[in-house]
């Protein structure tokens, strides 16, 4: 028994360092990977009432020469402890300020929309970056959505919101990702100069089967509805999920069932036609 303990102490340090390696060769990696260009914007469109495309939301992708395509899920929060997220999240609203200039010059007006991570956010110079990048693209600000979440508020409530009026002063909307799946109080959101809310896909995955889920979904398009902001669904993989949006008032919607990810110069030539 004592040397099964033994096995199974040293299976766990093993398991635990290999773990750790993991990590830390991940992090090596991500710190040359936007020197070496390996990053790549993807994006995902999103549909308003029926099926007219509105815009897209930008989603950034790591290939990696030995790993292959890795998952933002698993590098972005590497990226935020490091603080590597400020250059890449820059790189990336750059680079959708880019394709919006791009749409505009064709007489397209479709807006993109671009995740911010809060540690990105609370940088001292997040104005003038996003104030240099919009200059330098010629980008219309009022094609250009900030998705925060609302981890952004365990900051100071007062310089958030600050930050946001500026920005939306310059005619930047902003919309509240993953919503339902924080602490956000309604009193707050009434103080923030948003233009959207995004029910978290956990919340479309059950319905309309999920009573619990169903009635939590109606809730949220009804909070949505009394702050006057827009409602956009994400992960739709069904038309009955679809269709049990639209019933309950939601008005946009972004998922597999109507478009996939795909490289953002894909999408343009498809835009283009
Ligand atoms: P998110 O902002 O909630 O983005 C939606 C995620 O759901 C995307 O995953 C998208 O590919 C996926 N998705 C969309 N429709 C469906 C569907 O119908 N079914 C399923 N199963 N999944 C769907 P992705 O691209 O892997 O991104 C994961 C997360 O990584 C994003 O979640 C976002 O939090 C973060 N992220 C992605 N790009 C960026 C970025 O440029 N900056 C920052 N800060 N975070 C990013
Ligand atoms: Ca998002
Ligand atoms: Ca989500
Ligand atoms: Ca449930």
């Amino acid at each position: 028994a004592k040397a099964e303990g033994r096995n199974r102490v040293a299976f766990f340090e093993a398991a635990m360092q290999a773990s750790l390696l993991h990590r830390y060769e991940l992090e090596q990696d991500l710190r040359a990977a936007l020197r070496l260009g390996q990053f790549e914007l993807w994006v995902q469109a999103q549909f308003e009432g029926g099926a007219k495309m509105n815009g897209a939301e930008a989603l950034v992708r790591w290939r990696h020469p030995v790993r292959g395509l890795v998952s933002p899920a698993e590098f972005i929060p590497i990226a935020e402890e490091t603080g590597l997220i400020v250059p890449l999240g820059a790189w990336v609203l750059r680079s959708a300020c880019e394709a919006i200039r791009a749409l505009q010059g064709a007489g397209r007006s479709l807006r993109i929309s671009v995740n911010v991570s809060a540690r990105q956010f609370l940088e001292h110079d997040f104005i003038a970056q996003v104030r240099e990048i919009l200059e330098q693209s010629g980008a219309d600000p009022s094609r250009l959505t900030l998705e925060l979440t609302e981890s952004v508020l365990i900051d100071s409530f007062d310089v958030v919101a600050g930050r946001m009026r500026e920005l939306h002063a310059l005619g930047i909307r902003f919309s509240l990702d993953d919503f339902g799946t924080g602490y956000s109080s309604l009193a707050y959101l009434k103080r923030l100069p948003l233009s959207e809310l995004k029910i978290d896909r956990s919340f479309v995955r059950d319905v309309p089967a999920d009573p619990e889920d169903a009635a939590l979904v109606e809730g949220i398009i009804a909070v949505a509805h009394l702050l006057h902001l827009d409602v956009v669904a994400e992960g739709v993989e069904t038309p009955e999920q679809q269709q049990f949006l639209r019933a309950a008032g939601c008005g946009s919607f972004q998922g597999f069932l109507l478009h996939r990810p795909q490289p953002i110069d894909d999408w343009l030539k498809d835009v283009f036609g």
